[in-house]
């Protein structure tokens, strides 16, 4: 590794153990200028990050677009626009993309700055750390905490916060949204004469049928003990119907291993109005569900 022959600007050159201590450092330590015409370099660059990177900063030291040509779709305008901002308002860069390493993997990269305004435009001093570990961690406790544990479905966390975006979408662009509340007829009774395992099984099929009668972009949620919501956007409640019937209809022949036609389903339906709100559209539905039931069960309802 070459020593870093590019002292910070307006610094003293660097003694040995500086330039020791610096090229060990994890990640990068940075100087980043950039001209009043928008043309930005870096004036000084360190730190061991800088291999895995796997560009000369030799070149970076007369343009920085070899790197920012690393960013990835939605990185490159978002930095873009943190230095824009912190140029104008003279405030620190706290910011996170992802970059192309030289191994070609999309790294994620946290970076802060501080910038300082200077004769020939803003100079930053940074740093930059690779955070992909924790952002992989991140991802998979989000997933975590999204997911009910038996059958792997969203939970009732996720289904509020799909329900809330799928609502202001059809709030704001009149687009068809409809709910389906799902509940087991006597599922007490299945566990009772199969046993509690058994109907922990039929409860995962159940999930698999629901999953395979819907589209990727529709929701299937187990909201808590035999209870199933299936949010389908730009629905309406004629299609989203025929879905329910076929549904009932395919859980009423199906074998959930202790035979079939042993296992039916109460389905209340809701379609979105204009104006609704997360609990408006779930009660709607619910009440469908409870007059289901009280039909005798085995059926879908959408009147209320
Ligand atoms: P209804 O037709 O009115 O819905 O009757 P039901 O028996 O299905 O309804 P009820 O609410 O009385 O009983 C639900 C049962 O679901 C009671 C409980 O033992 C069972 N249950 C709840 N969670 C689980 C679970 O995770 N696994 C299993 N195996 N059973 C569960
Ligand atoms: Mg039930
Ligand atoms: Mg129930």
């Amino acid at each position: 590794m070459p020593s870093n022959d590019l002292g910070p600007v307006g610094e003293k050159p660097q003694p040995d153990w500086i330039l020791e201590l610096t090229e060990q450092l994890p990640g990068v330590i940075f100087q980043l200028h950039r001209a009043p015409d928008g043309r930005m370099y870096f004036p000084y660059l360190a730190g061991s990050g800088i291999q895995k990177l796997g560009i000369d900063r030799l070149d970076l030291a007369q343009s920085a677009l070899p790197a920012l040509e690393r960013l990835s779709e939605d990185g490159y305008p978002r930095l873009m626009a943190a230095i824009e901002r912190s140029a104008r308002c003279q405030s620190p860069i706290t910011t996170k993309f992802q970059l192309r390493l030289a191994d070609d993997r999309m790294s994620w990269i946290a970076l802060r700055a501080q910038p300082r305004k200077i004769d020939t435009g803003t100079l930053w001093y940074g740093m930059m750390i690779d955070i992909s570990e924790q952002m992989a961690e991140e991802q998979r406790l989000r997933r975590l905490s999204d997911t009910d544990d038996l059958t792997g479905l969203a939970n009732r966390r996720k289904l509020m916060q799909r329900l809330d975006e799928e609502i202001s979408l059809s709030n704001r662009h009149a687009f068809p949204l409809s709910l389906m509340m799902l509940d087991i007829d006597h599922f007490k009774t299945i566990n009772d004469t199969w046993g509690h395992l058994q109907g922990d099984q039929v409860l995962k099929d159940l999930a698999t049928l629901c999953q395979e009668i819907l589209r990727e972009e529709d929701l299937v949620a187990r909201l808590g003990g035999e209870e199933f919501a299936l949010l389908l956007p730009l629905t309406p409640e004629l299609h989203c119907r025929k879905l329910a019937e076929r549904l009932r209809e395919r859980v009423a022949i199906h074998d959930f291993g202790i035979g079939p036609k042993r296992i039916t389903v109460s389905i209340g339906i809701a379609e979105h109005r204009i104006g609704d709100s997360q609990e408006t559209l779930i009660h709607r539905a619910d009440e469908n569900l409870y007059a289901a039931k009280h039909s005798g069960r085995n059926q879908v309802m959408v009147g209320v």
